[in-house]
């Protein structure tokens, strides 16, 4: 990485996460920059410019989904939220507000930085602003959005449109973990009350087609309460 390094701002109020985040970080050979809280955060993060911002929910000065709501008038910078187990609604909550991703805490230090790299990676490919083409593989699963055709080991599984669609949906944003709503508003446009159990109700049957059992879909990963991640694209030999 030289000199050219990630800078990763880290708004935590708890001074313990704080610094083991940025060891962890550090190690990993990114420049870290800390705020205790919101306002602070907010004028490191309107001053340095980082790559990328973990942001903890609970700060004791603003909410975080106000520091993403204000970030994201401005900025396209990806957001990894902290938030505890307990609060299924505050990620949902900051997914659909613009953030990237999410951690749950007490987290460990391989998930902290796979989160890390996945989300960088994922904003340097210019997520969701290209259109389909070509193929995507992941494991043993190859798309072919051309022939609008998908394959496990070879065999090509037959979905119906509304699977087809929400497997490629799910493909586009590979690594990132989408919530029912935003893939429902992809899918079906408008939401109404039977949205969620349709999109369920699709979701399983993907699942049987892909040949894996329930809790246990290597491809596609169920994000309890939340929504739906598929499993990252596998790494291209040209990549840098
Ligand atoms: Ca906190």
């Amino acid at each position: 990485m030289g000199s050219n390094k990630y800078k990763i701002l880290v708004v935590e109020d708890e001074s313990n996460i704080r610094s083991f985040m940025r060891t962890i970080l550090e190690t990993s050979g990114y420049q870290v920059l800390t705020s205790g809280s919101c306002t602070q955060g907010r004028l490191v993060f309107s001053s340095h410019c980082p790559d990328l911002i973990i942001l903890d929910l609970g700060l004791p000065d603003m909410d975080g989904l106000e520091f993403i709501r204000s970030a994201r008038e401005t900025s396209e910078v990806p957001i990894i939220v902290l938030s505890a187990r307990t609060s299924e609604r505050d990620k949902v909550e900051a997914l659909d507000m613009g953030a990237n991703d999410y951690i749950t805490k007490p987290f460990g230090t391989d998930e902290l930085l796979a989160r890390v790299r996945a989300t960088l990676r994922n904003s340097r490919h210019g997520m969701g602003s290209t259109l389909p083409g070509g193929k995507f593989l992941s494991g043993d699963m190859e798309i072919d959005y051309d022939k609008r055709r998908v394959y496990i080991g070879g065999n090509e599984i037959r979905l119906t449109q509304t699977e087809y669609n929400i497997v490629t949906f799910l493909s586009e944003h590979s690594g990132k973990v989408l919530t029912y709503s935003t893939i429902i508003h992809a899918i079906w446009g408008d939401a109404d009350t039977g949205s969620v159990k349709k999109l369920q109700v699709n979701m399983a049957n993907i699942r049987k087609k892909f040949g894996s059992k329930p809790g246990q879909c290597q491809y596609i990963l169920n994000e309890l309460g939340v929504g739906y991640r598929m499993q990252e694209e596998n790494e291209r030999g040209d990549e840098t």
